[in-house]
Order: structure tokens, then sequence, then C-alpha cells
């Protein structure tokens, strides 16, 4: 079993840059944790600490139920995949796989046989005697995998493993690494500013912000629910619209004269003269007939993905950019005007000042 907490963890660099400010979360065992956020939040501090590559200012951090603060990282159990493989360039793919069982004094054949097993499970069987620098991108990384599955670890930690990989090799490399984490069911903390790769790895995703925790949860729950007007702005691509609104008896003025109606929100009087910003995701808004409309959306740029097409916008008489995602077979040109309706179960609310979700 291995939980891994962090309480009450800081992180002062001794320039004194307060990294992290009050960390606190308890992973459970088997879970996945994804760390995201943007540049410079803290993600790879906390992950570093958690290894035992940099030290913790303040607070306890547990693996298992052993305080690990002062263990250097060999005795905590962990074992970590960056994102430049860390490879060693002169030894075979089946060596730098053995590698760590060798330094805890494994017999050959035991390591031999436990090397083969991942490189079957990772299927780079017939890559054993190659070395790193006849490899492709991918198939070094799952070599870096392969050395971290090897040690049985009881903890995977992951940062942005996969942010040297092009785009397609990104997209086998999450699946991958999802069905090993679900096969051996390994406790596993992966880092990336990648908010698609977070979303599709996660059991519970950590939206991080200066340093901060902005929310914990499964992801759906996070897109869903956002508590923060960040964690909305952050999650979900292309990202949320927002607006300047205000309330008026049972309907919005957004962005001053644009009403929508909300008759079934009980909750809006309690709002009434505060400074509200108004969120609507891309695929909220559906074209509409005139009639039925919020919002007219006049098309400045058109991008056909298949699928489904986004128009990007703004509404007449302001200058703020509006997005809206639409069903592809739909041909749209630019400059329609494109009535939209907001769908009333999924729009969000914020209070301008503090942030913080209202609704
Ligand atoms: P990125 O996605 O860019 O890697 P991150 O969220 O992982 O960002 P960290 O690397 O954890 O961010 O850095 C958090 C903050 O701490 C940043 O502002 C960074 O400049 C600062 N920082 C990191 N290492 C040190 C250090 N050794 N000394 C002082 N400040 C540091």
């Amino acid at each position: 079993m291995a939980t891994v907490s962090l309480r009450n963890i800081k992180k002062t660099y001794s320039n004194g840059f307060k990294a992290i400010h009050n960390l606190n979360l308890e992973i459970e065992d088997g879970e996945m944790i994804v760390l995201v956020g943007p540049s410079g939040c803290g993600k790879s501090t906390s992950l570093r600490m958690v290894a035992g590559l940099e030290a913790t200012s303040e607070g306890d951090l547990y693996i298992g139920d052993k305080r690990v603060n002062d263990l250097e990282p060999s005795e905590r159990d962990i074992a970590m995949v960056f994102q430049n493989y860390a490879l060693y360039p002169h030894m075979s793919v089946a060596r730098n796989m053995g590698y760590g069982l060798k330094n805890q004094g494994l017999p050959r054949d035991e390591i031999r046989r436990k090397v083969e097993k991942a490189a079957r499970v990772l299927e780079i069987e017939h890559l054993l005697d190659n070395k790193p620098k006849q490899l492709s991108g991918g198939q070094r990384q799952r070599v870096a995998m392969g050395r971290a599955i090897v040690r049985n670890p009881k903890v995977f930690l992951f940062d942005e493993p996969l942010s040297n990989l092009d785009a397609k090799l990104r997209v086998q490399m999450r699946i991958e690494i999802k069905r090993l984490q679900q096969e051996f069911a390994t406790t596993a903390i992966y880092v990336t500013h990648d908010q698609v790769e977070a979303m599709t790895l996660a059991d519970r995703l950590v939206v991080m912000n200066g340093g901060k925790v902005e929310q914990v949860g499964p992801p759906l729950d996070l897109y869903e629910k956002p508590e923060t007007q960040f964690v909305a702005g952050f999650l979900g691509s292309p990202g949320m619209n927002f607006m300047p609104a205000r309330i008026q008896g049972q309907a919005l003025l957004v962005q001053g004269d644009h009403r929508i109606d909300l008759p079934d929100m009980a909750e809006l009087a309690q709002w009434d003269g505060r400074d509200i910003t108004f969120g609507v995701r891309p695929e909220h808004l559906e074209a509409c007939s005139e009639a039925e409309a919020d919002f007219h959306l006049k098309v400045d740029i058109i991008e056909p993905l298949g699928a489904d097409t986004l128009l990007y916008g703004h509404l007449p008489g302001s200058d703020s950019l509006m997005i809206a995602e639409q069903p592809g077979k739909r041909r749209y040109t630019r400059g329609d005007v494109v009535p939209l309706r907001v769908d009333r179960e999924r729009l969000h609310l914020f209070d301008a000042e503090t942030e913080q979700r209202l609704n």
C-alpha cells in the first residue's frame, strides 16, 4: 500500500522566493494524481520534494505511514520518469533498464528476468541490445518507463515525460502510460502544463496557481464546476468565454445590455448589485433561431476542425472576443451574424472581485 500525504508543505528557495505556500494533499493507494498549472506555479517543485530532490521548508511528507522528509531519494521507494529520459548513452537498453536493480545488488539472473518482463509489457524486447542513440524519441521514453517499472516502486513520479515528443507520439504514449498505470495499479504523481494530458490521465486533478492549490477533484468535476475563474479558464480548449455582467431581477445583463433570462435561478437575487463575471464554454453556445437568441456573434474567423467548427468573433458593439463551437456539418462564412443561445444548465458565475464561483 502506498498512499502519499503532503501536509502543510511549504517551500521557500534560498533566495527567499516562496514557491509553495501551504500544500495539503492526500493521495490514495493506486491513484493517479496530475499536478497541472501554468509555468512557474510550483508543480515541479512539489514533485521534486516528494522525490527528495528538493528539501521541504516546512510540513510533513509521508509515503505509506513512513515520514520521508529526511530520507534520501534512493530510500523513498519511488521511481521518476523525466522529460529528457536521462538514459546513459554508453549503456544498452537492457543495462539502462536494469541499472537501478544492479545498484540494489540484485543477482544478474533476476535483473535479466525483470528487465525482459518489463520490455515485453512495453513492446521493446527487440531493442534490448540497442544503445539509446539508435532509438526514436518514443522508444527512449519507453525505456525510461521500463527503468521505472522494473524497480517495482511504491510511487511513480512523472515530470512532463511527454513534452519532447511530437503531437502524435504524445497521444500514443499518453494512452500507454494510462494503460500501464492501470495495469500496475501503482500510485502516481504526474506533472504537466498540458491540460488535455492532465484531463485524460488523472483520477484526480490538482490545479495549481502561484504556489497554491486552486482546486482538487476528478477532471470532469473541475471542468463542469470550477470553483474559481482561474480553473474555469485554465481547463478547456478553446477556453471559456468571460464577460462582465450584473443581475437585474431574474436576468443577467451581460456586457451592459445583453439580457439572459434565468427564471429558474432562485439564488440570483442575493447577488443583485454585485459585479459578476459571466462564463460560458464555447460548446455551450448553441446556434438557434432569432427568437431564442441571447447573443448575436459576428464571425471574424472560422476554424473547421471536421467534427466541430470554431467560430471566433465579437458581439456587435463590443470588441471582446467570443468563441462558439458548433457542429461541423453546418457551413459558415466570414461576416455571418449567428444567433446563439446559452445552455442554461452550463453557465458559470464568478464574483468579479474575488473570482470565486457563485452559482
Ligand atoms: P514549469 O512548468 O515551467 O516547469 P513549474 O510549475 O514546474 O513550472 P517550478 O519549477 O516548480 O514551476 O517553479 C516554481 C517557482 O519557483 C518558479 O517561479 C521558479 O522560478 C521558482 N524556482 C524554481 N527553482 C528555484 C530555485 N532553485 N531557486 C529559486 N527559485 C526557484
